[in-house]
């Protein structure tokens, strides 16, 4: 691959770790980071928009896509199929801007197989009943749905070893800190920083 000054992010985390709030308060934080959107087949939440959380789809647009090889990576997560576009990761990267997936394991453990410079973060919660606690304050999970939820975190938590960063989300802001410093720190390595000022270093250094 060209050089490139921006960082590919990966962050999973079992389903109420609180992933999405630390992604939308990062972006807020670090504004030049493009979170891609994930087409997927689950319904529709209460609260949730179109193109905005994700891209809605049937089960026929995505196989379409799939045939198409529009995704970088997909996989099925309680039931429902989920995928990154493709030319989004592309085009942002081609542009030397920072990319956020908000992803599963399987498909974390994909991104990093095809480009392996990619920063894989997983977040954990404190505890298990701080995980149930959040998962029913968030009002958007029927109880069939939580109890479902809750009985795939243990083996979903086990593949935080492959990510590498690990963050456990107890006081949220402290969550947000750490996730500012691995994206500083990724994007403060000198290959990028000296793609990103190339100008700057060769005037100061004839
Ligand atoms: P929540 O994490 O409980 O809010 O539930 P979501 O429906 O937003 O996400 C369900 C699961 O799908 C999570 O593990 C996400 O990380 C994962 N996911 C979301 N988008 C993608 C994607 O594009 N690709 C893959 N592989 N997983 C995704
Ligand atoms: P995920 O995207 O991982 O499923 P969410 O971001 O939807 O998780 O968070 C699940 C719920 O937990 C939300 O209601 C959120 O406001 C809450 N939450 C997130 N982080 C914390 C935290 N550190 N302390 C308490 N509640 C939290
Ligand atoms: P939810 O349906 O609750 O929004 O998300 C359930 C799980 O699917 C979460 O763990 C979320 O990270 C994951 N997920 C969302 N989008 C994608 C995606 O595009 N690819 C993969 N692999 N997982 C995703």
């Amino acid at each position: 691959m060209h050089p490139q000054s921006g960082t590919l992010f990966t962050i999973s985390a079992p389903s109420g770790a609180g992933k999405t709030s630390l992604v939308r308060a990062l972006v807020d934080a670090e504004p030049s980071l493009q979170v891609s959107v994930s087409h997927t087949t689950r319904p529709i939440r209460p609260g949730e928009t179109h193109g905005v959380n994700y891209h809605f789809c049937d089960h026929h647009a995505f196989e379409e896509m799939l045939k198409q090889d529009a995704f970088l990576e997909h996989a099925e997560v309680f039931g429902n199929l989920y995928g990154t576009s493709q030319h989004f990761v592309e085009n942002q990267l081609a542009a030397d801007a920072d990319v956020i997936l908000e992803i599963d394991w399987q498909g974390a453990r994909q991104v990093k197989h095809l480009l392996p410079a990619t920063c894989s973060i997983f977040v954990l919660p404190p505890s298990e009943e701080a995980l149930r606690d959040r998962l029913s304050q968030r009002g958007q999970d029927d109880a069939s749905t939580i109890d479902r939820r809750m009985a795939a975190a243990v083996s979903e938590m086990s593949h935080y070893v492959e990510a590498d960063y690990l963050v456990i989300n107890d006081v949220f802001d402290e969550a947000l800190i750490e996730l500012q410093a691995i994206v500083r720190s990724q994007r403060l390595q000198t290959q990028k920083q000296a793609h990103r000022h190339s100008d700057q270093l060769k005037a100061l250094l004839s």
